[in-house]
């Protein structure tokens, strides 16, 4: 009988949970669901310096956003709590001290002052970087007597003869030259573990089977294989995922804006179209599917479809399937959905609660128009509260910049809407008094409408401009008219 896949996301909680954190997580999480496995959360704060009050909240928040769920660890509970790493220390302080016993670790007192002379002469010398060993010779008991009064490390020895080898889920066989690595730190000076401490102790008592992880780490793979192999613990399965990076081919990150999962939440994104983004950086399953639910992912998702190459994060991409995801949205739950931001977005200033007969007729108006939830206030802000400001120059910029033309479009439309009976209004006679002025103006409805778009809602486009009038009534419309008409004059 072969072992339940086990996967397990490992993030440190050093601030956002970054969008290349969740695609990680995605990843471990399908893996495992399509396996019939679990998911592990696992939080790895032995780094006291980079910790970040209230980041495991943010992360664990991110993951429910998306809709990832996981088995054991923070909130959930299980058989190898806890999850969090600085409460287990005892465990990496055993595995440190059976490398010792095993002969395969020791204590080195190198002060950092002389760890950074030594790498700065072996920059001067274009000698490769790395610890030179000067402590791999004390022997135990003299060290155990050194480290009573002097502050030490314990670091790894490691195997420096041939090459090791990794059997990568995604990249194939990698092959390490052992020459070039060297005696790294397991504990540190503060008696907290290192990564590859931390991870190997944790994975192995977690029972960790698959080790799904961003690709950075692969060069630390023959680290991670050797200390397997010198606790004599089989090594589980490693797959390294692609680098995401953006439009220049660069590492993603926050130069390129904020990249934190929740800032997407609150730019408008619904989190069926992040998960259908992030399931295919660095992933496919054919050469057509571009669309996939949560409930397929987890069903489909293998790691041979994964490749090595990095993966672009394009926005515009994002926006697409947002737009998409945001259309087939029921109608009931879109209203809802609006009318949640709208209500949100909306400056203080506009009396609450809003119409929500308004809101009612404006939901399928907007459903079509938009890619993002952040773009809804912006797009009603003209139906709610006072007249729009804009510089008058606005309404003539799409008809050429001729102020005399918008001028007798506006006095045409002021005469054209007049004409419509108040107890006629609403879109149909609306546009139809405006249609027939295309010849008398000599200017197709596309362009002169863009002036009536400027004067009702302070913005060349928006939604459809004779619902629009619709809404905001035949008053208010015939005031913003004529309003516009008063600045060109
Ligand atoms: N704590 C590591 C990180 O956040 C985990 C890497 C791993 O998955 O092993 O990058």
């Amino acid at each position: 009988m072969t072992a339940p896949v086990r996967t397990r996301f490992a993030p440190s909680p050093t601030g956002d949970l970054h969008i290349g954190g969740l695609r990680t997580a995605l990843f471990q999480w399908a893996f495992a669901r399509a396996n019939g496995g679990q998911l592990v959360l696992r939080i790895e704060d032995t780094d006291r310096e980079r910790y970040v009050e209230g980041a495991v909240e943010v992360i664990a928040e991110g993951l429910r956003w998306l809709g990832v769920d996981w088995d054991e660890g923070p909130g959930a509970g299980g058989p190898h709590a806890p999850y969090v790493q600085s409460e287990r220390l005892d465990r990496y302080h055993a595995v440190a001290a059976e490398l010792r016993a095993r002969g395969r670790a020791y204590r080195c007192f190198c002060s950092p002052e002389r760890l950074a002379r030594l790498r700065a002469d072996q920059r001067a010398g274009g000698e490769p970087g790395g610890y030179d060993g000067r402590c791999a010779a004390i022997p135990e008991a003299g060290a155990e007597a050194r480290a009573r009064t002097e502050p030490s490390v314990v670091r790894f020895r490691m195997d420096r003869a041939g090459t090791t080898t990794l059997d990568d889920l995604v990249r194939g066989r990698v092959a390490f030259e052992n020459a070039l690595q060297d005696d790294f730190v397991l504990l540190k000076a503060d008696g907290f573990p290192t990564y590859h401490l931390a991870m190997l102790a944790d994975d192995h008592e977690m029972e960790i089977t698959h080790v799904i992880r961003a690709e950075e780490w692969l060069a630390s793979a023959p680290r991670h294989l050797q200390l397997y192999e010198a606790m004599g613990w089989p090594a589980p399965r490693f797959a390294h995922i692609p680098l995401i990076v953006d439009g220049a081919g660069r590492k993603l990150s926050k130069r390129e804006g904020d990249v934190g999962v929740l800032s997407f939440r609150d730019r408008g994104y619904l989190p069926e179209a992040m998960l259908n983004f992030l399931a295919f950086l660095g992933w496919s399953l054919d050469d057509r599917t571009s669309h996939i639910t949560r409930e397929e992912f987890a069903r489909v998702f293998t790691l041979d479809r994964v490749v090595p190459n990095p993966a672009a994060f394009d926005v515009e991409r994002l926006d697409a399937l947002n737009g998409h995801y945001i259309r087939a949205l029921p109608p009931g739950r879109w209203r809802e959905l609006a009318g949640e931001w709208i209500e949100r977005g909306l400056p203080a200033d506009v009396p609450r609660p809003l119409d929500s007969a308004l809101l009612d007729a404006l939901a399928p108006l907007l459903q079509e128009r938009v890619a993002r939830l952040d773009e809804l206030p912006g797009l009603v802000r003209f139906l709610f509260g006072e007249a729009p400001e804009y510089p008058a120059a606005l309404l003539a910029e799409r008809i050429g910049g001729d102020a005399a033309l918008a001028a007798r479009a506006l006095d045409a439309a002021i005469a054209a809407v007049e004409g419509v009976a108040p107890g006629e209004w609403g879109p149909v006679p609306v546009e139809a008094a405006l249609r027939s002025l295309q010849d008398a103006l000599g200017l197709k409805l596309r362009k002169f409408v863009s002036v009536l778009y400027v004067a009702v809602m302070g913005a060349p486009r928006g939604i459809p401009l004779f619902d629009s009038a619709a809404l905001l009534g035949r008053e208010r419309t015939l005031a913003r008219l004529r309003a516009a008409r008063a600045k060109l004059a």
